[in-house]
């Protein structure tokens, strides 16, 4: 789960991480009052989304009147940022963050990421902040220092100092940032986070170490023991349909493309979404109905699927083990009569009862598109919605 920036400083300052004096605003009229209670003569007003690449695409704004700031909010309100990072549809901006605006001498790099290869926490600092992570890593990957933490040992004093010198820190500096990066490691391990980055780390006018941006997301499996973290859910920032299948209990992951996809087991949905790239076509979500699904459950999965308007064709593929071609062919039957599905579905079963299943679809007189493998299912799938002229 992902939090809002002004969330992630608001636990970053609780455990004693410097961040900039701000306050968060939900009107252009309120984003000018926050002026005057923050004080000073500049301010900077920042999108609230749950996505990076905002300055580059207007959601970030140096301002130097409370004027200006409320012009500058008044653009942000109610647009949808699409940057970088945010895919095409992007994300609707209804609060902003009002800041001081802070005097940057350096932007500095500093995350804490988990990695799952070496199943090690990972932190990853640079002295070349301020540009996306990604494109560093491509163009100068030797200005990354990786440091791994041992999970027994913690991460200790010398690495934290080794850090700060190898961000070129004034030996004035090499204390104090050791701290920030240890008590930023203190928030990510005690709230079970599973990447916070800040970026820009700055370093002032006047010498002192800021966290100019934050960026926090966490385990979704240990959010249980952290109600207050799990209460900054924001449901506006995330896809709509991933939020309607994940409330149903469904594994879905919402893509781009134009074929939606319901299979029963996580590497047959794999395998399947790369069948249809070879085939031609783009897979419009992973969606992974699991083993035993009953009708019931097909139901859910197909409304789920077509909920995404850029369906044009459903592939469902089910190798049947636990699970009975018999049962998903009547949960396709009663998706029929309950939804009025108005795009082609191929299916293709395989597996525990299958020309029952078979026999089921074929009698039902439904309009489906039936499949004997695998790729004959996603050529069929990708020649119906016409994207390329694909045959077999
Ligand atoms: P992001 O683009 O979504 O990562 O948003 P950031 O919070 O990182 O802001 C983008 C850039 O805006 C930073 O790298 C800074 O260069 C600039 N910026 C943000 N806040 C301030 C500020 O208080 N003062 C100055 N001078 N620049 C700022
Ligand atoms: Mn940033």
């Amino acid at each position: 789960m992902d939090i809002h920036e002004y969330q992630a400083k608001e636990i970053l300052a609780r455990f004693g991480v410097p961040v900039p004096c701000g306050g968060l605003a939900y009107s252009p009229e309120q984003a000018s009052y926050r002026c005057t209670e923050i004080g000073g003569s500049a301010w900077v007003v920042k999108a609230q989304v749950h996505t990076g690449g905002r300055g580059a695409a207007g959601g970030v704004r140096l301002c130097h009147s409370d004027y200006a700031v409320q012009e500058a909010a008044n653009g942000m309100f109610g647009r949808r940022l699409v940057t970088r990072q945010s895919g095409p549809r992007g994300r609707l901006i209804y609060r902003v963050y009002v800041e001081e605006a802070i005097d940057i001498a350096r932007e500095l790099y500093f995350s804490i990421v988990l990695d799952r290869r070496i199943e090690r926490v990972v932190i990853i600092a640079s002295a070349e902040g301020g540009v996306e992570i990604e494109e560093l890593a491509a163009a100068k990957p030797e200005a990354l220092m990786r440091t791994t933490i041992d999970p027994a040992a913690g991460f200790l004093e010398f690495q934290a100092r080794e850090i700060a010198f190898a961000l070129d820190l004034q030996p004035a500096q090499i204390a104090e940032a050791g701290r920030i990066f240890r008590r930023a490691y203190r928030a990510f391990r005690d709230l079970d986070a599973t990447l916070l980055e800040i970026n820009p780390l700055v370093v002032t006018g006047t010498g002192g170490i800021v966290a100019l941006d934050a960026k926090m997301s966490f385990d979704d499996n240990a959010l249980f023991r952290h109600l207050d973290i799990s209460e900054l859910r924001d449901r506006s920032q995330e896809d709509a349909r991933e939020s309607h299948a994940a409330d149903r209990g469904l594994a879905y992951v919402g893509l781009d493309g134009d074929i939606g996809c319901m299979i029963n087991g996580a590497g047959l949905a794999m395998a399947t979404m790369d069948m249809i790239k070879i085939a031609g076509g783009e897979p419009a979500n992973f969606l992974d109905i699991g083993g035993g699904a009953s009708p019931q459950r097909v139901l859910k999965a197909f409304r789920a699927v077509l909920r995404d308007t850029g369906v044009k064709a459903m592939l469902i593929n089910i190798f049947a083990g636990v699970n009975r071609c018999d049962w998903v062919a009547e949960g396709i039957m009663t998706a029929f009569t309950e939804i009025d599905v108005k795009i082609p579905v191929v299916v293709r079963l395989a597996g525990t009862h299958v020309e029952q299943g078979r026999r089921l679809l074929r009698d039902s007189g439904l309009p489906i598109i039936t499949a004997d493998t695998l790729a004959e299912a996603a050529y069929k799938a990708v020649a119906v919605v016409g994207t390329v002229g694909a045959s077999a």
